[in-house]
Formats: C-alpha cells, structure tokens, sequence
C-alpha cells in the first residue's frame, strides 16, 4: 500500500479551513482529476479517489475531529482494515451529491454518461445510501497487544430475499413515466435573469428513475428487511478506548440496489484487573514486604502474556520504577502501524506491618540499636533520586 498522505495537504488546505473552503478545495480537486476529464489516466483516478476520501472525513464534523485527533487510525485507516481506501467510484458519486450541485460537474457527468449503475448512462439517477451503524466493541488489554477478531451480531437492514432486493414482487422494475428513467424533471422558473430551468429530483420515482408496479408482499416494495447479521471485524493491535473504526459497506441496505452503509466500530478499553495503561506503555503498583525490600529476593509480576518472575535487588527502596522492556503494548503511528512497543513499568512501594507481636517489636527495638537501620547521608539522596525520576 502507498502512503497516505494527510488529508488537509491532499485537499491543500490549512488545519483550520473552514466547512466552506474544504469543499471549494474538494470541488477544484474533482474536477481537475474528474475521469470524464482524464479517461484512462490511472494516476488521475487515484487522485480522484484520493480527493474524494480526505473530502468524506474532513466534511464531516465527527470524522474530522477524530482525524486531528488520532489521525487516520481515528477514522478506520488503520492498515489493513476493512479493505482500507476502498471507496468505490460508485460510492463517490453517490456520497457526495452536494458537491456537485452547482459545480457544472452534475452536467459533466450527464453529457459524459458516467452512469452509477456499472456502464450503462443513466445520467443524474440518484443512487440511495443505506445508514451508516453504530456498534460498540470492548477490548481487553489482551486483545489490544495482539489485535483481534471479534464477531458481533448486528440488527440492520438487508436486502430482502423474497424480491432479492429489488422490492418487486415478480423481479420487474419499469421505467418511470414521468421522467422517462433519466430521475430528474425539469421545472422552468423565473428568476432574476428571465425564465431558468431547473432541475429536481423526479417526484414520482424519487430519483432512481425506476418504479416498481407489482410491490413485492415481504418487504412492501422497500427491498430492505430488519434481519441480523454476523459481521467479522478485524481490529488491529494498538487501539485505544475513543478510537473509531469503519467497515465499508456494512451498514444498512439502502432500498432498492443502492449503497449499503458503513459500519462504525467504537472501542472501548475494559479495565485491566492488575495493569494500568498509559498509552503504550503498562503500570504495576508491587508492594514488597519488608523482609523482600531488604533482603532481596524474586517476585511475580502480570504481563497481559502470563506471569514472569523478576528479580528484587537486596536494599531496594520503595519508588524505584523497574521496566520490563518490550511487555507493554503496541504504539501505532496515524496511518494504523506499529512502530514502537511499550515497557511494563513495576512501581515499587514497601509494605510497612501495622501489627507486631510482642517477639516481633521486640526484634525491631534491637534492629532500631544498629546504625544500619537508619538512612546514611547517601541512601537519604539516593531515596529521593528514585522518588522524583
Ligand atoms: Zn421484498
Ligand atoms: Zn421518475
């Protein structure tokens, strides 16, 4: 896979560019590297889709936060995950409607015959967009070292078996009378300038240019029906609670053959019952007995891969920090991948007996004699050092 490049510089825009500029810039972008302009340029089709993928999260309030914020790991870039950039020419076009509207590019593509419908010309069809869905997924620490398959069920909308989708009950669809399949009547108005036309949405057919005579019974002629899905997600190692990821094409049906949804994974960190995370990095808090801290000695430590044994030196102070290099978590850079993997820090603290039997304060009144149960000058600096590294 390329690398990605960031968003803003793909749509040369600053970080602060407002909803207005984004779109101007996007709009200038899809018409530089519009298909129809550059047919058969391979190079081009990239920066169309290039264009057309920065515009989809940029233009959207939420996608566009996650994305300062997290990069393209926060807005389901991450590698390798639900076939990555895979928006479709198809998807582009329908999404982003808006854009076109007084760009001069909906007539573009209508003298041009860029259908949606895979190759035949159907000029302005509207094609219906299935909603996106929500989910949410939690990950325990263990699943997030490693990264993780998660099945999850999901009530959504699919197209519906008895008509196939198509919401017609023998399979048929005719094209709409009033606006003869093209999705669009044209109304003449006047305006300032003398009588305009304009062109809308063809209200019959709703702009899919098609009409169902014989609705089909099951699903009342939508061609969607509730249902639940298994749906297999791949999440990468490295995610953090917050982040969002985004499966292509696996939320709602839209009715009638259009573009099903996404669907929208937000994760979530269960708690770990022994180990704290900040960010790659994992925190146990060990508290040695007395006996351990002065003597020496080995104790466990949990690592999300099972227990390991670690050494305690003789003389050790309460605040010393020992790292296990390498049994933290993965750190993920903005594209998705791992550069750089966490340490698991143990903090050492130093259990002090509340209680003592009277042989027991009898041992510490003697050990109290000795000149070796209080601080020297240098253990005093040292004991500190350790505190506030
Ligand atoms: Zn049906
Ligand atoms: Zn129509």
């Amino acid at each position: 896979m390329a690398e990605k490049r960031d968003y803003y510089e793909v749509l040369e825009v600053p970080k602060t560019a407002t909803a207005e500029e984004i779109k101007k810039a996007y709009r200038k972008k899809a018409i530089q590297y519009h298909p129809d302009k550059n047919p058969g340029n391979k190079e081009a089709e990239e920066k169309f889709k290039e264009a057309a993928e920065a515009y989809e999260v940029l233009s959207d309030p939420q996608k566009r936060q996650r994305y300062d914020q997290f990069g393209f790991a926060g807005v389901g870039g991450a590698g390798g995950y639900g076939g990555g950039q895979g928006m479709s020419m198809e998807d582009i076009f329908s999404r982003f409607g808006d854009v076109w509207a007084g760009s001069g590019l909906s007539d573009i593509f209508e003298q041009m015959g860029f259908g949606f419908g895979g190759g035949s010309s159907r000029g302005g069809r509207r094609v219906r967009r299935g909603s996106d869905l929500r989910v949410k997924v939690k990950l325990t620490l263990e699943e997030i070292a490693t990264g993780v398959e998660k099945k999850i069920k999901v009530k959504k909308l699919v197209p519906c078996p008895h008509c196939h989708g198509t919401g017609s009950e023998d399979g048929k669809t005719e094209t709409c009378p009033s606006c003869h399949g093209t999705g669009r009547t044209v109304r003449t108005q006047r305006g300032i300038f003398g009588m305009m036309q304009v062109q809308e949405a063809c209200p019959t057919c709703g702009g899919e240019g098609q009409i169902v005579k014989n609705k089909c019974h099951d699903c009342d002629g939508q061609g969607v029906k509730r249902d639940e899905e298994i749906i297999s997600i791949t999440i990468p190692a490295g995610m953090m609670d917050g982040m969002q990821l985004t499966v292509q094409g696996k939320g709602n049906a839209a009715p009638r053959g259009g573009v099903p949804g996404d669907l929208l994974v937000l994760i979530e960190e269960e708690p770990h019952a022994e180990l704290v995370r900040d960010e790659g990095d994992l925190i146990y808090n060990l508290l040695l007995s007395v006996p351990t801290a002065t003597l020496g000695g080995q104790v466990e430590i949990p690592t999300l891969t099972g227990k390991v044994k670690v050494p305690v030196a003789p003389g050790t102070q309460p605040g010393k920090v020992l790292r296990l290099r390498g049994k933290g978590l993965p750190v993920i850079d903005q594209y998705g991948r791992q550069y750089a993997t966490g340490d698991l820090l143990i903090n050492i603290g130093v259990y002090i007996p509340e209680q003592l039997s009277k042989d027991e304060k009898k041992m510490m009144e003697q050990f109290a004699e000795s000149p070796n149960s209080r601080p020297g000058a240098a253990d005093k600096k040292n004991f500190f050092k350790n505190l506030f590294k």
